[in-house]
């Protein structure tokens, strides 16, 4: 149940009568109003009070992130950069950081390109124990440096606590990625950071336990989630994953968070990777997360699937284009 507090108002008369209620609360500072989420329902039903403007018990398990208490479309600001706006969001960089000066050359080249966000792993969480599992701390600092030098906000993946530790710090937006988005400590702790996160969909999971894993975020007083559908597993093994876009279309009904798309990894090679981005665009993404590498051929990870600078220049003057012929501009 959420009870939305009047503003400029004390809540604590309704505090008193929930402390007497045994139910469980947590009291928010999101979204410029105090929210107080209480549970379960049953035994908050009978309570209300003078200071609440707004009593609402949500019908979807994910009760902060619906959007039928909040109507209208939540922007999380990243530097200076507005995600969930008009404007559509491109994130892009390579997979791995592998070398400081590649980087910071690849970070200009990206801004001119159109790119608002530059994005890069410091720490990868790979298949396998013997692939290249990044620079970690050198990996941040290079990401430091190249966004210096170029003006992009820092977007980059905390895979464990410890990781966390150090990501927070480097990083504007923290990612967690498919693999981790179960991780429900990581999850709250990436919360706790103070950061913007950016909650890539679990390639196992439904859209609902997506925006739940998005609910302990929410739910430890951090509003700035932003969603990304990255493909989920399916049997079909011409792609790496498959990209979901009706899941992409039903997170966007349902929650007010603004949700965005990669179609790098569900793609799994750079020839589809533009019409896959094509697609999220037209499906309603508010951000778009792309791979690229200064030289595809010698990257270290994920190289069939990452873009060269000058394929990404020319995917950039299309996706502006459809930005255009849809109402929104990148
Ligand atoms: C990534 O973006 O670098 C990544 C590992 O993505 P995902 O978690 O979606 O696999
Ligand atoms: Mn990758």
């Amino acid at each position: 149940m959420l009870f939305i507090v009047r503003r400029g108002v004390s809540p604590s008369p309704l505090l008193e009568k929930l402390r007497g209620s045994s139910a469980s609360y947590r009291v928010l500072n999101i979204y410029g109003r105090v929210i107080i989420v209480a549970w379960p329902d049953h035994l908050v039903e009978h309570i209300s009070d003078d200071v609440v403007e707004l009593k609402v018990k949500p019908r979807r398990p994910f009760q902060l992130a619906s959007n039928e208490w909040k109507l209208e479309r939540t922007i999380v600001t990243v530097e200076g950069v507005e995600i969930g706006g008009k404007r559509v969001v491109v994130g892009a960089g390579p997979c791995a950081v592998e070398s400081e000066e590649e980087l910071v050359a690849l970070a200009r080249a990206l801004k001119r390109a159109g790119a608002s966000l530059l994005r890069g792993g410091a720490f990868k969480p790979r298949t396998s124990p013997y692939s290249f599992q990044g620079l970690g701390l050198m990996g941040l600092k290079a990401l430091r440096r190249a966004s210096e030098e170029s003006g992009l906000p820092v977007i980059t993946e905390a895979v464990d606590e410890e990781s966390l530790s150090y990501v927070s710090q480097y990083a504007d937006m923290v990612q967690i990625g498919a693999r981790s988005m179960q991780c429900f400590s990581l999850l709250r702790k990436a919360a706790r950071c103070g950061k913007p996160v950016l909650l890539k969909r679990g390639f196992g999971c439904t859209v609902e336990e997506w925006l739940l894993a998005a609910e302990y975020i929410l739910l430890e007083g951090n509003g700035n989630v932003v969603l990304c559908e990255r493909g989920i597993r399916t049997f079909e093994r011409v792609t790496r994953f498959t990209l979901d876009v009706c899941g992409l279309v039903a997170a966007k009904h349902m929650t007010h968070l603004p949700v965005g798309a990669d179609p790098s990894h569900p793609s799994g090679r750079r020839e589809f990777v533009e019409a896959l981005a094509m697609a999220s665009l037209a499906a309603g993404a508010d951000m778009l997360l792309i791979e690229v590498h200064n030289d595809p051929q010698r990257a270290l990870s994920d190289s069939e699937q990452q873009l060269a600078v000058e394929e990404f220049e020319n995917m950039m003057v299309r996706l502006k284009a459809l930005a255009e012929a849809i109402g929104r501009h990148i």
